[in-house]
């Protein structure tokens, strides 16, 4: 079974497609899930294969204008408390770290505790919640051990998502360590494939997020994501995370409206815009093309408040979870603040 990327280019007026879960008591989000031929949230296969035909976008309510945004949110004190967090912000997005971000180990995830989440997320009407996986994931290593490590731990980043009803598991896709950019993506491919293959119903979509291109880090150009998803048996068991901070840091210049046209044009030519499920919302502490992931308050940095004007108001993205990653005390006062600017440039 071969799903070629090229085939798959659609009009850029089609937008994304979705999936959702816990979020399906928002009246809204079950019209959306009507639309994709779901039914009460879960995914059937039938409707996986139909996903490529959605047009979610012409079809959403009227009253669905904005997208859903938020925070990453730590889960200190457990993963309730992320959902406790996104609430006192206001947040209707949010992105957790299921484990430590930074250690191999990862605690198990009680079904008590993972229950509890859920019901949080839905009470608090989160669209759409979303993980990032572990930093010390490469699927790109070109050491066995360590890439076979890798996928281990992505298994466990995969059943933790799928224990909290998560839509997404953003990661990022690797880096080749001087072993080139084909070879490197030939093992993040094959990465995805065995997760894919060992995990048939897995809900929790896998999304490669757009990298800053630092060192040898893969995914900074939408070249390497096209040939990723080409080599990709169930490329439509996949999406996209596009971060603001490392486009614009990897060289795709989305400071203006002008800009934004252009480069989602270039990513809907190479990639296919209907691949694009969520956003981090990141400003950049340096300058375009710069290759440094380092994030910086909305509005702060290099790219400009006025940048984000054009993403938040952008219909083929205004069901997408946007989430800030940009840093913040425990008060998180910064969020605040972050989420406020963004606000004022909705239309
Ligand atoms: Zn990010
Ligand atoms: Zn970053």
């Amino acid at each position: 079974m071969s799903s070629r990327g090229a085939g798959e280019l659609r009009p850029s007026d089609e937008g994304p497609v979705f999936i959702d879960r816990a979020s399906n008591t928002d009246p809204s989000v079950r019209g959306n899930i009507a639309a994709l031929g779901t039914t009460g949230g879960r995914r059937t296969r039938k409707s996986a294969a139909a996903e490529s035909e959605a047009k979610p976008a012409a079809k959403s309510p009227a009253h669905v204008a904005h997208p859903p945004l938020g925070a990453h949110m730590s889960i200190a004190g457990g993963v309730v408390k992320a959902v406790e967090r996104a609430v006192s912000v206001g947040g209707t997005a949010l992105q957790i770290f299921t484990s430590s971000s930074n250690q191999w180990h990862a605690r198990d995830i009680s079904e008590g505790e993972a229950a509890a989440f859920r019901d949080a997320v839905a009470a608090a009407r989160i669209v759409r919640p979303f993980a990032h996986n572990t930093y010390l994931v490469n699927l790109a290593s070109p050491k066995p051990d360590l890439w076979e490590k890798s996928i281990g731990a992505m298994e466990g980043e995969v059943r933790r998502a799928e224990a909290l009803g998560l839509s997404y598991l953003v990661m990022h896709p690797g880096s080749h360590v001087g072993t080139g950019e084909e070879s490197g993506l030939e093992r993040i491919a094959e990465a995805v494939n065995r997760l894919h293959a060992k995990f048939p119903d897995l809900k929790a979509q896998l999304c490669f997020e757009v990298t800053a291109g630092q060192g040898t880090n893969l995914g900074c150009r939408f070249e390497h994501l096209a040939r990723l998803f080409d080599q990709i048996e169930a490329a439509d068991r996949m999406g996209v995370c596009l971060d603001t901070c490392h486009l614009f840091a990897s060289g795709y210049d989305i400071s203006t409206a002008e800009g934004w046209k252009k480069v989602t044009a270039e990513f809907d030519r190479v990639v296919g815009v209907r691949r694009i499920r969520c956003f981090h919302l990141n400003d950049s502490k340096k300058g375009l093309g710069c290759r440094v992931d380092r994030h910086e308050q909305i509005g702060k940095g290099a790219m400009g408040l006025e940048a984000f004007r054009a993403i938040l108001n952008d219909p083929r993205f205004r069901e997408c979870p946007m989430v800030l990653e940009t840093p913040k005390g425990e008060d998180l006062a910064e969020d605040h603040v972050n989420l406020a600017a963004l606000r004022g440039l909705l239309a």
